[in-house]
């Protein structure tokens, strides 16, 4: 290694966020996320975010069962996991509860808008002041790629070999413009992390949900769409192009709703 390359090698472009946890046996647990998973990128958006708005350790999170529910382990900060898909119920007593604590749900789209669409839908009726993050990867992940909520047309998966028909499977969910048309719901957007810009906005949508929180305005909510290569059947790269090109023409990018003041 010559001189440059050295003090390249030394130069520290991004620090892990303090509330990221930092002990040895983390790397198993960051281990469990399959080559090219961008699920630990939703984590060091939501702890980047706490530390920009100041929220400090002043936080509880509620997690899911899914591959969204490993990083349950990665904060520091208190905890709760939920059965599948309650995360919105058991949010919206610890918020209750817990009025000056932020507290958010990070879970998976299967988790949201499939098993837990009962509590989902009953937290925006009801305007919860809580933040739901859903991670929209197309399928369901933890249990080997099948058909899920958001699963695109034509997509092949493990229950869909001849790719998702809407005649027998129906239509993928657009759970970020579902959630705006509720009253109670002061902001929802959807971001991707598929390229650098597109992670630089995704983390304005959720620093701003945060900030609706902390505003006492209404629930807030963020659906990110993630890259799952392995049930995509895709290398990492690869992965990426495809949100590029055919997620997110599904799936358009941006802010459905974002007000500061519920009449
Ligand atoms: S199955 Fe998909 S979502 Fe789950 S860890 Fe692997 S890449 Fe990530």
């Amino acid at each position: 290694m010559n001189e440059e390359a050295k003090g390249m090698a030394k130069e520290i472009v991004a620090e892990k966020p303090a509330l990221l946890r930092g002990e040895p046996w983390m790397d198993i647990l960051w281990d469990l996320f399959c080559p090219g998973c961008q699920i630990p990128m939703v984590a060091r958006i939501i702890a980047e975010s706490f530390e920009e708005l100041g929220i400090g350790d002043k936080a509880i999170m509620v997690g899911a069962v899914g591959c969204t529910g490993i990083l349950i382990a990665s904060f520091n900060i208190d905890r709760v996991s939920p059965a599948h898909g309650r995360g919105p119920d058991v949010a919206t007593a610890l918020k209750r509860i817990h009025p000056e604590t932020t507290v958010f749900t990070v879970q998976g789209d299967g988790d949201c808008i499939a098993i837990g669409a009962g509590p989902f839908l009953g937290a925006l009726t009801r305007g919860e002041k809580i933040t739901i993050i859903m991670v929209n990867n197309t399928n369901f992940g933890t249990t080997g790629g099948q058909l899920g909520p958001t699963t695109l047309l034509g997509q092949v998966t493990t229950t869909t070999p001849r790719g998702r028909e809407p005649s027998s499977e129906g239509y993928p969910v657009h759970t970020a413009e579902l959630a705006a048309t509720f009253k109670g719901v002061a902001y929802s957007a959807r971001g991707s992390l598929h390229t650098p810009a597109e992670f630089r906005r995704t983390k304005k949508y959720v620093k701003t949900a945060f900030q609706r929180q902390l505003d006492g305005v209404g629930l807030s909510f963020v659906e990110i769409i993630t890259a799952c290569p392995v049930n995509w059947h895709l290398t990492p790269v690869k992965a990426l192009e495809w949100i590029g090109e055919e997620v997110i023409r599904e799936f358009p990018l941006g802010e459905f709703k974002n007000v500061t003041s519920i009449e």
